[in-house]
């Protein structure tokens, strides 16, 4: 079991040697008789508990915790002081200089418990303390194994990619439709897996990158999105997408996670398409001012079920599951959240869907 240390700071010696006498038996008692005493023990001895006396030539007791906390913060500090400090005991007390005060003339049994206490608050700060260390490191660990595995599988399925459409091309010379039909299927695969990839990928960033802030010109980011999903998505020449950007105000925000977040919702606008559709429509609309841009997606594809929408927003949540992973709203959300923005949804069912978004103007 670990000995209770305690350091006891009075300047009158007839208190220390009774506390000593009172203790010595329970605790590892350290005594000081003046606040610079103190600080020199503790400079040298780790002491769980710091008991001092408030009236002191020199240094006060409140004078000393204050620098205690700065110096020392782990060891708990309790106060011994007569009714008349009120007024500096109240400051301390606020500003969490001391955990807890006594009343001269102290009574060993209160003293006692409250040697207890703090010493429990101690061990559970400190444990608190090595415990957030642990998870911090595992998560790191966590999130360092999670990114490298997804780089590394990157680069191997862009080689993939790049020999199924040598196939494809070889496949046109030859005349051999199913032959091409074969390698599309592949395609389609490799663009999935890159799809899932790169969704872990956005998730570590996200999680990881501090906010960058820069202009954002809206309408070439969507331009740019758009250009990016429709080469993803096969099919999605037939789309047509009517954009809308009223941008007269500058706007500054974090590019990185607006892609993030534009991307996904302009993805799955293309994704959950239906397939008889004739008309197929992507309508985005962005609205700029001072304080906020509003942007609106709306598609006129396969909807989402009213049972569904409010876990569409969930981890690994999806419903067309053939198509996704399930990550890209969940992404979308906590990229938002990183921005302080807000996401709402509408939807009937085979009929469409539309998004708004709100990304607060940091210009
Ligand atoms: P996924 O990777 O599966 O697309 P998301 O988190 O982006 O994951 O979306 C979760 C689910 O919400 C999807 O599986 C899909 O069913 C539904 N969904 C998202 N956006 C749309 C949309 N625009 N139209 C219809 N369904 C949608």
């Amino acid at each position: 079991m670990t000995i209770i240390k305690v350091l006891y700071v009075d300047d009158e010696e007839n208190n220390l040697s009774s506390f000593k006498a009172n203790f010595r038996r329970l605790y590892e008692i350290y005594t000081a008789n003046s606040g610079a005493a103190a600080l020199d023990i503790l400079s040298q001895t780790e002491v769980h508990v710091v008991i001092s006396d408030q009236r002191m030539p020199g240094m006060t007791g409140v004078e000393l915790f204050k620098k205690v906390k700065k110096l020392y913060p782990e060891p708990i500090r309790i106060l011994l002081t007569g009714y008349t400090d009120i007024q500096a005991l109240a400051e301390a007390i606020n500003d969490g200089d001391i955990y807890r005060y006594i009343t001269k003339p102290w009574n060993e049994i209160e003293l006692n418990n409250s040697i207890q206490n703090a010493y429990d608050v101690f061990r559970t700060r400190r444990e608190l303390k090595e415990k957030l260390a642990e998870l911090q490191k595992t998560n790191d660990e966590l999130n360092r194994f999670i990114y490298s595995i997804s780089h590394e599988l990157r680069a191997p399925l862009a080689s993939a990619l790049g020999v199924i459409n040598l196939a494809k091309l070889d496949n046109i010379y030859n005349e051999s439709e199913k032959g091409n039909e074969y390698w599309s299927l592949m395609e389609e695969c490799c663009n999935r897996l890159d799809y899932n990839i790169t969704s872990t990928l956005q998730y570590y960033k996200n999680s990881r990158y501090s906010e960058v802030k820069e202009d954002v010109d809206f309408n070439k980011v969507i331009h740019d999105l758009i250009a990016i999903h429709k080469l993803a998505n096969t099919g999605s020449e037939q789309i047509k997408f009517e954009i809308n950007v009223d941008q007269p105000e500058k706007f500054v925000g974090d590019v990185f996670r607006i892609e993030i977040i534009l991307g996904n919702l302009i993805s799955n606008a293309i994704k959950y398409q239906k397939p008889e559709e004739e008309n197929k429509l992507i309508q985005i609309d962005v609205k700029v001012n001072r304080l906020v841009a509003v942007v609106t997606i709306i598609d006129n594809g396969l909807g989402i079920l009213n049972d569904h929408l409010n876990r569409i927003f969930n981890q690994f949540f999806r419903v067309h599951n053939q198509k996704g992973t399930g990550l890209g709203l969940f992404i979308v959300r906590e990229a938002l959240a990183k921005l302080e923005g807000k996401i709402s949804v509408e939807s009937v069912v085979d009929s469409g869907t539309k998004f708004t978004i709100r990304i607060p103007n940091s210009a």
